[in-house]
């Protein structure tokens, strides 16, 4: 895996970023988005989603609902880990049956949930750095990560770290 840093500074940048990094998606993707209570996970995959094609205001945040289906330019599933005990809960969800499969998963809280998740995955750290600063990180295997820098410049400063 290789990963990009970058630094929004308000909710607008951090929107931008998810439209561009939709760009770099294809069917298939797991994305795995981490980071504290109010980091900004929700209003991340929903610029996520809202790339793919999907009606940004039906994406809400799935902590009651757990997996939540969009129809956009291919099939986008949004779950939250938040609630569940165990990974054996996700995958009763029907989990497993979607990591993978013709669509693109957005995960929020995939730390909890990260043993069963694809190596294979593009991984999105968010820390809070200030109110209304974020650093993310973007984790991508090797062979992407031309594209996902291509794809995401213009998005802050950015810098590759091997890893
Ligand atoms: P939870 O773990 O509770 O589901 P979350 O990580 O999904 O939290 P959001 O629900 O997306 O977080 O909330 C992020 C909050 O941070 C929003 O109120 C948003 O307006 C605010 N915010 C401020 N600055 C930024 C920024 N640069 N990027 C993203 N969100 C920001
Ligand atoms: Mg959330």
């Amino acid at each position: 895996m290789e990963t990009l840093i970058l630094e929004t500074h308000s909710l607008a940048e951090t929107q931008l970023f998810g439209a561009r990094l939709s760009a770099a998606l294809c069917s298939g993707d797991v994305v795995a988005l981490i980071g504290n209570l109010g980091a900004g996970k929700t209003h991340l995959a929903q610029a996520i989603a809202g790339g793919l094609g999907v009606d940004p205001e039906i994406v809400t945040s799935p902590t009651f609902v757990l997996i939540q289906e969009y129809e956009g330019s291919v099939p986008v599933f949004h779950m939250d880990a938040y609630r569940l005990n165990d990974t054996d809960e996700f995958l009763e969800l029907g989990a497993d049956e979607l990591l993978g499969a013709d669509n693109i998963c957005l995960i929020e809280w995939a730390d909890r949930v990260a043993d069963v998740l694809p190596r294979k995955q593009i991984c999105i750290e968010i820390e809070s750095t200030s109110e209304t600063s974020r650093r993310i990180l973007v984790s991508v295997p090797q062979p992407r990560i031309r594209e996902f820098q291509q794809k995401l410049s213009g998005s802050g400063e950015s810098k590759t770290v091997d890893g």
